[in-house]
């Protein structure tokens, strides 16, 4: 009992309260107006108006459209005092129409428009990296002296917006985003996480320094991967200097469609799952109203979630409870990326290969040849051959059934043992084991073993029986709700092992599970599929932290083509397999300049085709250059009917008319030599 009340305190000391169980970290409530934040209230629902702030009617009606679909709080933009003082006028308008959500001023550059909103809204949004500095993106240094000085002058700068919040009761979001850092952090830091949350604390400790405390944090970024890694070392830090603010958690720019939603889930689905998180801003390339139901999906599992231990008890773990959390964090890659080592298969998985796909197509007509299609090897019947592409799955996994046609070369199909055993031709063709089986098995093949496991197989006679071969891959499964930390716990204790066994991480949902029906439809045109949230939570989870060889979604209610599909959005997300262009488009807001959801549906009816290319698409350039620190090309509004282009950071042709500006970029992706043809 002891033992377990010291680990408790020591894994205080890391990123989330356990590794282990599900278990929310308890931060400091925040007042926002009548529905306050943090502490044990429900984790809050919230988002961004994309209409002009000056267009008070819209901005109404769009607030009205986006707390009936479940917002708790509302986010609008003040570039300058003007849009500031008419929040007053917005505010008003709600009101008279029965509407009393809070609302937060969403601030950039302007201290004056903040300091105007701070008296009319509940909350501002501040960005560190641009409130008190005026970015020049150089490559600046600064000596301490000059460091401390650059600190003490936004103290100045900073401080008259604290006492006004303090004064007016108003809380604050300090919202870090990786693309804006300031030159004094990139000059100590780099864009890194460390830097973003080096960013917050600054302004962190001055409100601390004037007595303010009601603050919430964020840590974005449009790379899942940075935006984990940020907001958990956030945790430690503010752990380690006895702070406890409320999360808000989001992937910034996260764009549109099945890619927006995995991309999301993936960020914010793990930290859920590490009970990190007090409000949720998913931020989708669609009207702002499609983005309450995503964030309400990905919430609403946690408020049913029960507390629950898993199979091995912490007491097995034979070292001290401090090194055990800075062990188990190394164990899985949780603060920095590394992927687990696993050795390489048949030549196929594990080791350096990308992570592999498997689809159950066992319940489909297996008289056919054109199901294959759904996942990505199309018949044709002149030629009697396949086409693949970059979404083609790896494995099928076909149980009992037998297909009645040939099927691809290049696809492995995995068989159920005792099918496998009596296969004519064997060739491609790859047994499923249960553990048992696998170790009475006097017949297996000598490719590639397939063997099922779960973690509470780890501790069994059966499992330390193994033959661990060079042809064998577990496949990992879970039947518990806490199902990330079972299947992260197994992970672990083969790291500690010192096994080397690729690992593929097969979910399995059933209808049940998903409350209400399968795909709530949020607009006529724009069906959620739970599924797709689920899956990148549960298993983008854990490839965020780079474990995996593998990936088996099982969901016999969603079509199969749905399933592979989710299956490569989600190794894309967590950059694990780049299987088609991506695109970073933010979500617009009162700022933009252009039609964001019409002309990202231009450049990717254009550009598509170009696998691993990464698109920024942003409505203005508020947060700098930096902003395109994870894209390779951006397409930025820069003025009425201007566009400005760039290569990564570097501006590459200025204020383009917009006619012209989708050409323009194809004609510098093509002189960088990564333009491909699309064949006729
Ligand atoms: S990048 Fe997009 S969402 Fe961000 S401030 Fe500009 S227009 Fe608004």
């Amino acid at each position: 009992m002891e033992m377990k009340k010291n680990i408790a305190n020591s894994l205080a000391e890391g990123y989330c309260n356990s590794l282990t169980q599900y278990s929310r970290w308890l931060t400091r409530e925040v007042t926002i107006g009548d529905i306050p934040m943090g502490g044990h209230h429900p984790i809050r629902i919230q988002s961004m108006t994309t209409v002009d702030t000056m267009d008070t009617l819209g901005s109404i009606e769009q607030t009205i459209r986006m707390v009936d679909a479940g917002c708790e709080y509302v986010r609008i933009t003040a570039p300058s005092i003007k849009e500031a003082r008419n929040l007053e006028e917005i505010k008003k308008g709600l009101i008279a129409r029965g509407y009393n959500v809070p609302l937060v001023a969403d601030i950039h550059f302007t201290p004056n428009a903040a300091e105007v909103a701070a008296r009319i809204v509940e909350k501002v949004r501040i960005n560190p990296g641009n409130y008190a500095d005026k970015k020049r993106f150089d490559e600046l240094t600064y000596s301490d002296l000059e460091y401390q000085n650059e600190l003490d002058r936004i103290y100045k700068k900073f401080a008259p917006l604290v006492k006004i919040c303090k004064e007016y009761g108003t809380a604050m979001r300090i919202g870090t985003n990786h693309g804006s850092l300031s030159d004094r952090i990139m000059s100590h830091f780099g864009d890194t996480p460390e830097g973003m949350v080096e960013s917050a604390l600054e302004f962190i400790r001055i409100c601390e320094d004037l007595n303010y405390y009601n603050l919430v944090i964020s840590m974005k970024s449009s790379n899942p991967l940075v935006m984990v890694q940020a907001y958990r070392l956030l945790v430690q830090k503010m752990r380690a200097e006895g702070m406890n603010y409320p999360l808000h958690l989001g992937v910034t720019e996260a764009g549109d469609g099945e890619d927006g939603r995995i991309k999301s889930a993936v960020g914010i689905g793990t930290l859920l799952e590490d009970g990190l998180g007090d409000t949720v801003r998913v931020s989708l390339t669609e009207e702002p109203e499609l983005e309450a139901p995503v964030a309400i999906a990905l919430v609403n599992r946690y408020s049913r979630r029960a507390e629950q231990t898993l199979p091995l008890s912490e007491e097995k773990i034979d070292i001290s409870p401090l090194d055990k959390i800075s062990s188990d964090a190394e164990a899985i890659g949780a603060i920095s990326y590394s992927k687990r080592e696993s050795q390489e298969v048949n030549a196929f998985i594990g080791g350096s290969m990308v992570p592999r796909v498997v689809v159950d197509i066992s319940r489909r007509n297996l008289k056919d040849p054109f199901i294959l299609k759904d996942v990505g090897y199309r018949y044709d019947v002149l030629l009697d051959k396949y086409h693949m592409g970059d979404q083609s799955v790896d494995f099928v996994y076909l149980a009992s059934e037998l297909p009645s046609f040939t099927m691809p070369g290049n696809l492995k199909q995995i068989y159920d043992f005792t099918t496998w055993q009596k296969l004519n031709n064997k060739n491609n063709c790859h047994p499923f084991f249960t553990l048992e089986e696998y170790n009475r098995a006097t017949e297996k093949d000598l490719q590639l073993n397939l063997v099922l496991v779960s973690n509470s197989d780890f501790e069994g006679d059966e499992f330390a029986n193994l033959l661990l071969d060079k042809t064998l891959v577990f496949v990992l499964e879970t039947d518990k709700e806490h199902g990330m930390a079972d299947q992260r716990q197994f992970f672990k204790e083969l790291v500690k092992a010192g096994i080397n066994t690729p690992v593929i991480i097969k979910r399995s949902y059933k209808v049940e599970e998903f409350s209400g029906p399968l795909n709530d439809v949020m607009s006529p045109e724009e069906p959620v599929s739970k599924l797709q949230l689920y899956a990148a939570t549960d298993v983008g989870a854990l490839m965020v932290d780079g474990l995996g060889d593998g990936i088996w979604i099982d969901s016999p209610a969603t079509s199969t083509e749905k399933i592979a599909s989710a299956s490569f959005s989600i190794l894309q997300a967590t950059r694990s397999r780049i299987s088609k262009t991506e695109y970073i488009s933010c979500p617009s807001c009162g700022r933009t300049l252009f039609d964001l959801q019409e002309t990202t549906q231009l450049i990717r009816s254009k550009t598509s085709h170009l696998k691993g290319l990464k698109i920024g698409i942003m409505g203005c350039i508020v947060n700098g250059p930096g902003e395109m620190a994870d894209a390779d090309y951006g397409y930025v509004g820069s003025g009425p009917g201007k566009i400005t282009l760039y290569r990564g950071k570097e501006v590459v042709k200025k204020n383009v008319s917009t006619p012209d500006a989708l050409g323009e970029l194809i004609e510098i992706i093509r002189e960088d030599g990564k333009w491909v043809d699309l064949d006729d």
